[in-house]
């Protein structure tokens, strides 16, 4: 299998008695697993530790929304044990795949099983719910059960095991939960206001309290309209709004287009930062983790916005300036 490790290699020589002997239960026959976004893919890290080997399909600054799966994601996926996918339309290109795939071999969208009292709907969203949950830890969490249950369908022996990893990481959640509730309730009531390249944080706003505007819809599928920009830059005028947000996965041509229309009517809005909205940060750093990318994304947002808020974040781990 492409990204099963074995751990005795070439060098097994002695056969099934000394690895009885030896080796950690499953370690030679890593879970091969594959995950659509980063934030699924570390969640499954953190859940299956050395009992799984993990491939996201979706690097740091991919927008999932249009992506289409490649010849080298289907052969992945062809040969994994298990492939989890987002859902709730977040992989809008990919559906039909999935269910294709689904009749072949064990596919799991984890976010679907949320309960959906809470999730979010969306006035130009009809009949779907927000996918972007990841934006809210406690929601996060259930997605952390979704993957711990499905990692032991495809490997029960290992339950405990999942079940303790998922009940480690879910503690770090909650910490990071009351960070976020703590850092962002710092924002001056008049400054809670958050304007992205496309309607990710919804969730984030319910969460803490900020009211929350997308130059683009719920997925950036759809494109912005001239009208829509010009709208938006009244709100910014008319509300003393100063300070907008790029997105790492979105291009920033529609948020440069507004602090511009605002300029043009003498009023100075600045780039409060880069967040993380569909995707992680670079592969081996802090931010390329689940728990970095909220750090980062509360941290950044609540310095942009008058609060007072360590600038290295949660665990003094963000990278400076970030
Ligand atoms: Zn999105």
């Amino acid at each position: 299998m492409k990204f099963s490790r074995r751990i005795f290699g070439a060098g097994m020589i002695g056969g099934a008695f000394a690895f009885a002997l030896t080796a950690p239960a499953f370690a030679a026959d890593r879970l091969a697993v594959v995950a659509t976004t980063g934030m699924i893919a570390d969640t499954v890290r953190q859940v299956g530790g050395d009992l799984v080997e993990v491939q996201a399909l979706m690097g740091p600054g991919v927008d999932p929304h249009g992506y289409r799966q490649t010849r080298s994601d289907i052969v992945a996926m062809s040969r994994a044990d298990l492939t989890l996918w987002h859902g709730l339309y977040l992989e809008a290109q990919m559906e039909d795949f999935f269910a294709d795939l689904s009749r072949k071999s064990t596919v799991v969208a984890v976010a679907d099983e949320l309960p959906r009292e809470r999730l979010l709907g969306h006035a130009d969203y009809e009949g779907r719910f927000d996918p972007h949950v990841w934006m809210d830890p406690t929601l996060w969490s259930g997605v952390v059960d979704a993957v711990a249950e499905a990692l032991t369908t495809v490997r029960p022996e290992a339950a405990e095991a999942f079940a303790a990893n998922a009940a480690t990481f879910k503690g770090e959640l909650e910490a990071l939960a009351t960070y976020s509730t703590e850092t962002l309730s710092q924002v001056p009531a008049e400054q809670r206001v958050l304007l992205t390249a496309h309607d990710a944080f919804g969730y984030f706003g319910k969460a803490y309290d900020f009211e929350v505007m997308g130059i683009q819809g719920i997925s950036t599928e759809s494109e912005a309209g001239l009208s829509r920009i010009s709208d938006l830059v009244d709100t910014l005028v008319s509300r003393d709004i100063r300070a907008v947000f790029v997105e790492t996965s979105v291009s920033d041509r529609n948020i440069r287009a507004l602090i511009e229309g605002a300029a043009a009517r003498g009023h100075e809005v600045v780039i409060g930062g880069e967040l993380f909205s569909d995707a992680m940060g670079s592969e081996g750093t802090y931010e390329g983790t689940y728990l970095g990318m909220i750090d980062h994304n509360v941290t950044t947002i609540a310095r942009a916005l008058g609060a007072d808020a360590p600038e290295k974040g949660r665990l003094g781990q963000l990278s400076a300036g970030s």
